[in-house]
């Protein structure tokens, strides 16, 4: 082994070889992997081997596409088949609402260009004759189904030798029977690695060591959320139906998943392989793998997967006629939500993940493409928000990861609506108000651990969310919650915000430096601004305040935190330098609350309680103050909101929430005051065409194509991006921001990742967000196209849960386009 790479990879399970491979791929020849077995000796033997390319992501549906993409051309890359048998796959459906859920993924997978077709039962028939239609008294009958014609099922070990061969012949080198038992931090900020065989120093560390993920974090002194749960196959003998359907000509079977009954069924050597997604399914585990695991399996617990293999059964009678060869149970690395851990580690430089891969089979051509791309360019080349690690926080305690990681490998094949709220491991983190909120009647949604007030059940109305693809039973209530901020004033709890101070002599110059806007230089002064990515993309939106000299409060979104901090730490001035010296930054997100107490009475409401003038002169529109309200002392007013209502966000010190609160609700009682939750925010701020960060703006755009230019000040000198915003501004920007309208919409509006069409039917962009607008009464999209689409009254078509809509592009903030309200 040599003694330096410039790149470690710790893991030879199919990720971390494909991790490798594309580091090589992309020139680095230099990269080592290290495996403490052999290769594909953790989860990747045992794989079932599917590659559905059915995601509701649009980040993880764009890395499954990559990887089949790649799968067909590697064998002749690198002369080494990979068994991958291109059968199709069919997903059945038999109600409504799953037929819903195929239609609302057939929009992203529009937008990414993965080929499916929506079927009929007698097409299902067709293409899969043992299957009964059903509609018998225990088997419901399909009502139709999702095929997609390029995928089917692979062979994970040929597939990571395929890998290896390819990395090896760019350079690269493994070495197996190779642990990493410890690691340090050399003078020069490199990572040595020690392992069994002897030590090996390397600039950038990737982990991809599936099951032992946690144990790998523990050694780099992170918590990795990642913990894996049981998941058992079942291998069955030979089918005679099956061989007599095969022997007659038919072609091998699509793989066929009937989520209403959660497993998939494929072929495997004229017999089948039952894959259930069970309920009970224990976390394993949660304090690393114990060394007599190795390459191992569980004991097969068929009692579990009964009901699943009863349901298949009836399904497929053939299955019946056969005898159980095998049943696999292995561990299956998971997170709480279901996505991998592809990305940058937190706290640390050049520490990466590729880990909690539930899928990744499917995933590791996808997730090592875009591994090397950010640690070669320093950036990936696709958003990768809903995989970055950093998407967790502090909170993923033992117990969360174990409770949320079971509950996300039971509901594998539950169907994923868009307003869905998961019970398990809460309420976890709560604003102090929490129980207020509660018996006011609030429904709960749960963001970055947070709990999060999506709407209020008026008295009499019960506080649970119907969920679905379409206008639901919270529909008039958000509406009447959307119509009291814009009439009367409402209270939105947004405790949750990622609030963080820099300070020093040095603060103002470096904020500068990393956005793309002109930081504030008067006390007293907010400005948006937006951190962007080499590219030019929007990686992060931080509304930013002086508040004395050298003195910064810089506020984003609840979800970023980690994300924000992190980079905000990682782009500090490097320790021991004479800049690092002037700028000090502190997370101070849970020692403050924030209230946004918005609409046309809220001045009224505060000048019962506050100290400070409220009037347009003495506090106009985006300043800020210090003041006391009520009895809170050290209350930051910032005079912005994000629906678009005159109104000032109240940034208290934590320990007044309660007090605040109720003198808020004593205030404006006489002026009709209320509660407003997510979702009305949602409408209101769509109404008023605001971007809201993690959606619409992303690093897959520009602030040009979202519509921001007067946030750039591309003349004030250098920050991170502005090379790359230049270019565009010279070769012309690709995409436009839009708000549009959608005619027609019956009870389903846009959603976010529908595509966009011109009036000839050809895709021209695609929509972020969509709701319906409850003070405009249009149903209201947003989104980007090609320019040429982008002008006001322009014709657009929107693909809705399969049927294409009319929408005209409407002008920007269709509410309120001239902000009298926000300035009254
Ligand atoms: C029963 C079953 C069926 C499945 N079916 C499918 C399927 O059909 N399709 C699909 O996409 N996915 C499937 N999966 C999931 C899939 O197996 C995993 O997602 C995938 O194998 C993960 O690959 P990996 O490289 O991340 O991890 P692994 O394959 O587990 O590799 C991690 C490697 O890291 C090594 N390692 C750990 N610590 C160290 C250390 N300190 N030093 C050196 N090396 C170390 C381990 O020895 C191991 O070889 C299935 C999983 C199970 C359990």
């Amino acid at each position: 082994m040599k003694s330096h790479a410039r790149v470690v990879v710790i893991g030879g399970g199919v990720v971390g070889v494909s991790t490798l491979y594309h580091l090589a791929l992309k020139g680095w020849s230099d990269v080592v992997l290290l495996e403490r077995s052999e290769l594909t000796a953790g989860s990747t033997w045992h794989a079932a081997g599917l590659l559905p390319l059915f995601n509701m992501s649009y980040t993880v549906g764009q890395l499954h596409k990559y990887s089949v993409d790649l799968y067909k051309r590697l064998p002749a890359e690198t002369g080494q088949d990979v068994s991958f048998h291109v059968t199709g796959n069919l997903r059945l459906a038999t109600y409504k609402a799953r037929m819903d859920e195929y239609l609302k993924y057939c929009g992203t997978a529009n937008t990414i260009g993965v080929p499916f077709r929506v079927i009929g039962p007698q097409e299902v028939r067709e293409l899969w004759p043992l299957a009964e239609l059903g509609g018998t008294a225990d088997t419901a009958p399909i009502v139709g189904a999702l095929y997609h014609p390029d995928d089917g099922h692979i062979a994970p070990a040929d597939l990571t030798m395929a890998l290896r061969k390819g990395a090896r012949a760019r350079g690269a080198q493994i070495h197996e029977q190779t642990e990493v038992t410890a690691v340090a931090r050399t003078a020069s900020g490199e990572w040595r690695l020690t392992t069994n065989q002897g030590e090996i120093t390397a600039e950038h560390v990737v982990c991809a060591t599936g099951n032992y993920a946690r144990q790998t974090g523990r050694m780099f002194g992170i918590n990795v959320p990642s913990i894996p749960v049981e998941h058992q196959y079942i291998v069955y003998d030979e089918s005679p139906e099956l061989k007599a359907y095969r022997q007659a000509g038919g072609r091998e079977l699509a793989v066929l998943r009937e989520s209403d009954q959660s497993y998939y069924l494929r072929e495997e050597r004229m017999g089948w392989i039952l894959g259930p997604y069970e309920a009970g399914a224990p976390a394993r585990f949660a304090d690393g793998v114990p060394d007599w695991f190795g390459k191992s399996l569980f004991e097969g617990d068929l009692e579990r997967l009964l009901p699943h293999v009863e349901a298949a059964q009836r399904r497929v009678p053939a299955l019946a006629n056969c005898g159980i060869k095998d049943i696999v149970n292995g561990p299956i690395a998971y997170t709480p939500d279901g996505s991998p851990l592809i990305g940058p580690a937190w706290g640390h430089r050049n520490l990466w993940l590729n880990e909690g891969h539930s899928f990744g089979i499917t995933a590791a051509g996808g997730s090592g493409w875009q591994l090397a791309e950010w640690i070669v360019e320093g950036e990936p080349g696709i958003d990768m928000m809903a995989t970055d690690p950093r998407r967790y926080g502090p909170y993923t305690s033992k117990r969360y990861v174990v409770t949320k990681n079971e509950e996300a490998y039971r509901n594998v094949f539950v169907i994923h609506f868009p307003d869905e709220e998961r019970a398990d491991a809460r309420p976890a983190k709560t604003s102090p108000i929490y129980d207020k909120l509660k018996h006011m009647g609030a429904v709960f949604g749960q963001r970055y651990g947070w709990e999060r007030a999506n709407w209020f059940a008026p008295p009499g109305v019960p506080p649970v969310d119907e969920w679905s693809f379409r206008r639901s039973n919270y529909f008039e209530h958000v509406g009447n919650e959307a119509r009291r901020l814009r009439e009367r004033v409402g209270v939105i709890d947004l405790t949750p915000f990622t609030k963080h101070e820099v300070t020093g002599p040095g603060a103002e110059r470096w904020l500068d430096g990393l956005v793309a806007n002109k930081v504030p230089t008067k006390i007293g002064r907010i400005a948006l601004c937006h951190a962007l990515t080499r590219r030019g993309g929007i990686r992060s939106e931080f509304t930013i305040t002086k508040i004395a000299d050298e003195h910064f409060y810089v506020v984003s979104a609840g979800a970023a935190e980690r994300y924000d901090a992190d980079y905000l730490q990682k782009m500090l001035p490097a320790a021991g330098s004479a800049e690092a010296a002037g700028v000090s930054l502190r997370n101070i997100t849970t020692s403050r609350g924030c209230f946004a107490l918005a609409g046309p009475r809220a001045r009224d409401v505060l000048a019962k309680l506050a100290d400070a003038p409220l009037d347009n002169t003495a506090f106009p529109w985006l300043t800020w103050r210090v003041a006391e309200v009520g009895l809170a002392t050290d209350v930051y007013l910032l005079r912005v909101n994000f629906v678009g209502a005159l109104g000032w966000e109240l940034h208290f010190p934590i320990e007044y929430a309660h007090h605040l609160f109720d003198a808020l609700f004593e205030a404006g009682a006489e002026f009709g005051i209320g509660m407003a939750g997510m979702r009305a925010m949602e409408s209101l701020r769509i109404e008023k065409s605001y971007r809201m960060w993690g959606t619409d703006l992303s690093p897959d755009y520009t602030p040009f194509e979202a519509g921001l230019d007067r946030f750039v000040r591309m003349n004030k000198g250098p920050f991170l991006g502005r090379e790359a915003l230049e270019k565009q501004l010279a070769a012309g920007v690709p995409h436009r921001f839009v708000t549009f309208e959608v005619h027609d919409v019956g009870d389903a509006d846009p959603l976010g990742n529908e595509p966009l069409f011109d009036a000839a039917g050809r895709i021209v962009g695609r929509a972020t967000a969509g709701y319906y607008g409850h003070t405009l009464g249009k149903s209201l999209g947003l989104g980007y196209v090609k320019p040429e689409h982008a002008a006001v009254g322009g014709e657009l078509q929107i693909e809705i849960l399969g049927e294409r809509r009319k929408a005209t592009v409407l002008v920007d903030s269709p509410y309120d386009p001239e902000n009298k309200d926000l300035r009254a």
